[in-house]
């Protein structure tokens, strides 16, 4: 295999960081796939003296193993491990020869802490972004705990596995052969779903806060910085840390950084509020709200967080389309993220739901993937950008439908089609497809706060300039708000502002 010459040389000098020798068990056949995954290891081997090859059997063909000598550590690629796999596949090495993964202590505890046989599995696509965050994730577990062990199987070498299984959302996990996970998930994710995690009762004793942001994204994360450089008691409870920009791809707006990817920008964010004596309590997610002496948070959990007051920077999450079929086959041909799954539906037939800009793009991206792409919108045109509507009807495997209305998506066990009416003559059509893509926009995560504070007709917290709500005391920012845009830019200034609006409601009151 020849490794582009700029990979070899960042590799060469990882491979000089390995601490220890290891053995690279390979089983392969002699189709395509298995010489280029030979080709792969042989020249791995040839960079290192550190690293032999072995062939062996293994469960599945073309796969390998990374292991210390004389030790299985139960780390296994299935398929080739280039594309976002790449840099699992580099840490992979690096952590089995015995170099420390970058996770705190607490983490490396819970992980050795986990009993009983855990046998992983994730398929991936080599075009997911949001995949190597799980298999890296799921490879330190299996180095740190000899009960565990991960495979990582890139779907497009084993098809045949992929379609047995229905797996039309990638990443899938898989645990002892049973649906674990679909979608990214960080290693603490994983862990609390093990049921690893802090109990209601540690988080209610917690003392109280001086100020409490509820959600972890850049307006969240913003917030809490702005309110520890106060010197006050800060604290940031949130469902999943980094937010939306966990799902995606190019950022080119974030003004000084000409181009970063959103899991990259949320670690910066993770490790910038980690700068501060911030109290973090992700994976945690808040179902109320309540104003008395304190402002009292209550969480899924149970557990109850009080503050003297609170910003809510909750954001926002893709928008249902809320028709017949699309929760029942969430995952089984119903998508949201095209860049992750597209690749899942290689050379079939998809529906986007949704003509404006992530609607179109997604349409664009998923054409040169699929063989034929209909795109569906409501409105009697296409609200994309000009550019990108130009783009779209330069390609010859896409069909547009405006004016429709999607009526239901079909299947049995898995999409198998989808039905519209024509909104002027109720006329019904049925395409005949394997998946759908909902692009419909977003919806603003306040429900839990119904009845609370006011909202404006499509949810969204109405806020003062200085990012007060109608309870005082409570302050909220981002995408949450009756902001005029959602960026993420915008979203960190609204949650600086909120801190510093919350600030100065404690010094006053
Ligand atoms: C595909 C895509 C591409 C985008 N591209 C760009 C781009 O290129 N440039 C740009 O500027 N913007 C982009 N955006 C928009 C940008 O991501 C958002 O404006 C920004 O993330 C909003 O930040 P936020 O903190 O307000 O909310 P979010 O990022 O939505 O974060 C909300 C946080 O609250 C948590 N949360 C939600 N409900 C609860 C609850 N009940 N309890 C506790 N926690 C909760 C979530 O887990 C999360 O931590 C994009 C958005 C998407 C979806």
């Amino acid at each position: 295999m020849a490794l582009d010459a700029d990979i070899k040389a960042q590799l060469s000098q990882y491979l000089q960081m390995l601490e220890g020798d290891l053995v690279l068990k390979v089983s392969a056949g002699s189709d395509k796939v298995s010489e280029e995954m030979l080709a792969l290891v042989e020249e791995l081997a040839s960079m290192s003296p550190r690293i032999s090859v072995e062939k062996v059997e293994l469960a599945r063909t073309p796969s390998f193993s990374v292991n210390r000598v004389g030790e299985e550590t139960g780390v296994t690629f299935a398929g080739v491990p280039l594309g976002h796999e790449f840099t699992s596949l580099v840490l992979a090495l690096l952590q089995v020869s015995g170099r420390a993964p970058k996770v705190d202590q607490s983490v490396i505890d819970q992980i050795k802490n986990i009993k009983g046989e855990h046998h992983f599995e994730t398929y991936v696509s080599l075009s997911c972004h949001n995949c190597p965050d799980v298999v890296q994730a799921l490879n330190i577990m299996s180095v740190l705990n000899p009960n565990v062990t991960h495979t990582m199987i890139d779907g497009a070498a084993f098809k045949e596995e992929v379609e047995r299984k229905d797996v039309l959302a990638v990443p899938a996990i898989y645990l002892n052969a049973e649906p674990f996970g679909n979608g990214r998930m960080s290693i603490e994710e994983i862990l609390a779903k093990l049921g690893e995690g802090p109990s209601a009762d540690t988080l209610s004793e917690k003392d109280p806060y001086d100020v409490l942001v509820v959600g972890g994204g850049p307006a969240g994360a913003s917030a809490a910085i702005y309110a520890a450089r106060k010197g006050i008691r800060t604290g940031i409870v949130a469902e999943r840390f980094g937010g939306q920009i966990l799902d995606t791809l190019s950022i080119e707006n974030f003004i000084s950084v000409k181009n970063t990817e959103g899991p990259k920008l949320a670690a910066a964010l993770e490790e910038h509020v980690k700068e501060y004596d911030i109290d973090v309590m992700n994976l945690q997610r808040a179902k109320g709200l309540e104003k008395k002496d304190l402002i009292e948070i209550e969480l899924e959990n149970g557990a109850v967080l009080k503050s003297k007051t609170v910003i809510i920077s909750t954001g926002a999450r893709w928008r249902n389309v809320n028709v017949p079929g699309e929760q029942e086959f969430k995952n089984k041909g119903v998508a949201y993220c095209p860049h992750c799954d597209g690749p899942l539906f290689e050379g079939k037939d998809v529906a986007v739901i949704g003509g404006g800009n992530s609607g179109i793009e997604a349409a664009i991206d998923l054409a040169g993937i699929v063989k034929h792409v209909t795109v569906i919108e409501f409105m009697p045109e296409l609200k994309a950008d000009e550019v990108l509507q130009k783009r779209l009807y330069s390609l010859p495997n896409v069909t547009v439908v405006k004016n429709a209305a999607t009526k239901e998506i079909t299947g049995t066990d898995k999409v198998d089609g989808i039905t519209y009416v024509d909104r002027d003559t109720g006329e019904e059509t049925h395409v005949e497809l394997a998946g759908v893509f909902v692009q419909i926009g977003l919806v603003p995560n306040t429900d839990w706060l119904e009845g609370q504070l006011e909202r404006n007709r499509i949810g969204e917290i109405i806020v003062e300039k200085n990012g007060a709500t109608t309870i005082p005391g409570v302050f909220a920012a981002g995408d949450c708000t009756d902001s005029a845009y959602n960026q993420i830019i915008i979203s960190m200034g609204s949650g600086a502002t909120a801190a510093l609006g919350a600030f100065d409601y404690l010094i006053r009151n």
